[in-house]
């Protein structure tokens, strides 16, 4: 069985942290180097919930996507949120690592896992990484559907085939307008709205959008907007991303046990469509 330090060296290899971004805080958060792992977890948001699965799946390594401090603390007493976390992982051996924005403009990446959850043919990168001369890494990802939809289908297809969530899902433009092209960015994407116009693609679908972006966008313009939860847009990278690690544990015969976490971290718990009918 493979230590941990060479487990994250392939990691590593996969999304290599010096193409996250500058704000970004992705590696190893806690673990020993020298440790063995013969069961991995992965899963978006390092929460307590996940935490706890990993103890009872006997896990020794949890890879998330988000990263537990981002902007650093000085404090991890367990009385904290975060600092739980940290004595529940260190208390059971669990290392804790992670990739992010390395994650994100990765090829394949987390829009790619999106992408391919919905059946769509990938294009090109919506937002290019200008480092990489094949022009296959970067941000977000242009697609096109298999045949045309209307809004509202494409719409329900995001429904049916990412994993549930209370805030299900939310439409912009007309419904019933035609889908050929669709932008993609697991995640919060409103700060891409330029580069998604200046991609002329019907859709864009993405996490997070507020209120005056999108009235911005939509204002005047045929651009339809699917807006899923955050956490769903990005959970089809943690399947991805075991297949990845399950090809490496093969070809070095490493025999990794390598799971996908189901448990629901999106924040929100209910959804009630408001202005009841008289
Ligand atoms: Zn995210």
């Amino acid at each position: 069985m493979p230590r941990l330090s060479e487990v994250l060296a392939s990691l590593d290899t996969l999304w290599p942290p010096e193409r996250a971004e500058q704000w970004d805080a992705v590696g190893t958060v806690c673990g020993d180097p020298d440790a063995s792992v013969t069961r991995v977890l992965f899963a978006v948001d390092p929460v307590q919930d996940i935490v706890e699965e990993a103890v009872k799946l006997g896990a020794e390594l949890i890879v998330t996507h988000h990263p537990l401090y981002l902007r650093g603390t000085t404090t991890v007493a367990a009385s904290t949120f975060k600092g739980r976390v940290v004595h529940t992982l260190i208390r059971h051996d669990i290392a804790l690592h992670v990739a992010h924005t390395n994650a994100d403009s990765a090829d394949p990446g987390v829009s790619d896992a999106l992408a391919g959850a919905l059946d769509l043919r990938i294009v090109r990168p919506l937002v290019p990484d200008p480092t990489d001369p094949a022009g296959r890494r970067g941000l977000g990802r242009v697609c096109e559907l298999d045949r045309p939809a209307t809004l509202r289908d494409f719409a329900a297809r995001v429904a049916h085939r990412l994993p549930a969530t209370a805030q299900g899902i939310r439409i912009a433009g007309d419904p019933d307008a035609l889908v050929r092209t669709v932008a993609v960015s697991g995640g919060s994407g409103d700060s891409l709205f330029d580069q998604v116009r200046a991609a002329g693609v019907d859709v864009f679908l993405t996490a997070d959008l507020r209120h005056h972006p999108v009235s911005e966008a939509t204002h005047h313009s045929p651009l339809g907007l699917v807006d899923a939860a955050h956490w769903a847009t990005e959970w089809p990278w943690c399947e991805q991303a075991a297949a990845q690690l399950d090809e490496i544990s093969d070809r070095n015969g490493w025999d990794l046990r390598v799971h996908v976490s189901k448990t629901v971290t999106d924040p929100w718990s209910a959804h009630l469509s408001s202005g009841a009918p008289n």
